[in-house]
């Protein structure tokens, strides 16, 4: 066990429980949802579930992409499931969630990228759920415009696109097929769009970017007018997958907080587990949507 292989205090977390958890944990299992809750097997379930948040992939497990960070499968992904967008509402309706995240693999393989079938999903869930509030986590469609407006026209409440790095470890960390900048002009455009969407990312820390690099990612993503901002630590998936290159303390996550928001955005979340959709029901939705 090296230093960077031993996980620290901050990171260890209890074994999920409650009631809201359990509620949705069982309609989740009913229901067959994919979710990246689970399949991430992320440390914050059950904060998550409880209160009202949970995010769910559309398009099946398997990605037609590589990143190098990922614990997702790489191969030919299976045909789409026309049904999915309104099973998919269904089961949200049920669970009664104040935050749906709704993301997915890649689907080059696609025409459109599986855009078309994120907008079903957004019409269905609002249609079904209106008071819950719906954010895509979307792929960056080789940055078609095409695709984007077709997402965007479906007004989500919040439309996400992770960096989830610094512009110079872009290409060891994400697939080849993903550039930065291609990331931000997805993220401006839908900014620019007249649907007057919230825009969001997520940065990854602990893979080797330095602090000046983070600043700059900083400036970049508010110059693309990214109005939410999460960073949080990278955890190795496996042996497989990139080494962590350092764990970020919590201090450190609060001075990260501290410089990025000193840069506008509207809303920050920074800690060693914070995810792209953490606690999103709780966190800054509220404040914004009142
Ligand atoms: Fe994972 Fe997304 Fe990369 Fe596919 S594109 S490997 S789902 S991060
Ligand atoms: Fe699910 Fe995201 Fe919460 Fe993790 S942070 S439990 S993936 S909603």
């Amino acid at each position: 066990v090296t230093e960077t292989t031993r996980k620290p205090e901050w990171l260890k977390v209890r074994l999920p429980h409650g009631e809201g958890y359990e509620r949705v944990k069982a309609i989740v299992k009913r229901t067959k949802l994919a979710t990246v809750c689970e399949e991430a097997r992320c440390p914050n379930i059950a904060e998550c579930w409880g209160g009202g948040t949970a995010t769910v992939m559309l398009m099946g497990e398997v990605c037609t992409r590589a990143c190098r960070f990922c614990h997702v499968k790489v191969g030919a992904p299976p045909p789409l499931d026309p049904m999915e967008p309104i099973h998919l509402a269904q089961a949200v309706k049920e669970m009664n969630l104040e935050y749906i995240v709704v993301t997915s693999v890649n689907r080059d393989d696609r025409p459109d990228g599986g855009a078309s079938h994120f907008a079903s999903a957004i019409r269905e869930l609002r249609r079904e759920s209106p008071k819950t509030i719906v954010e895509v986590l979307i792929p960056d469609f080789k940055g078609v415009e095409k695709d984007l407006t077709t997402v965007a026209e479906a007004k989500p409440h919040v439309v996400a696109h992770n960096v989830e790095t610094v512009e110079r470890l872009t290409p060891t960390v994400r697939d080849r097929r993903a550039t930065y900048r291609q990331s931000l002009k997805v993220l401006e455009y839908l900014k620019n769009r007249p649907e007057g969407l919230y825009t969001k990312t997520s940065v990854m820390v602990g893979l080797g970017e330095t602090d000046a690099e983070l600043e700059q990612t900083f400036k970049d993503l508010r110059s693309v007018g990214v109005d939410v901002l999460t960073l949080g630590q990278y955890l190795q998936p496996s042996q497989y997958h990139l080494r962590v290159e350092r764990f970020v303390t919590p201090a450190q996550f609060e001075a990260y907080k501290s410089l990025a928001e000193s840069y506008g955005f509207l809303y920050v979340a920074s800690g060693p587990l914070v995810r792209s959709s953490y606690r999103a029901a709780e966190f800054f939705m509220k404040g914004l949507m009142e």
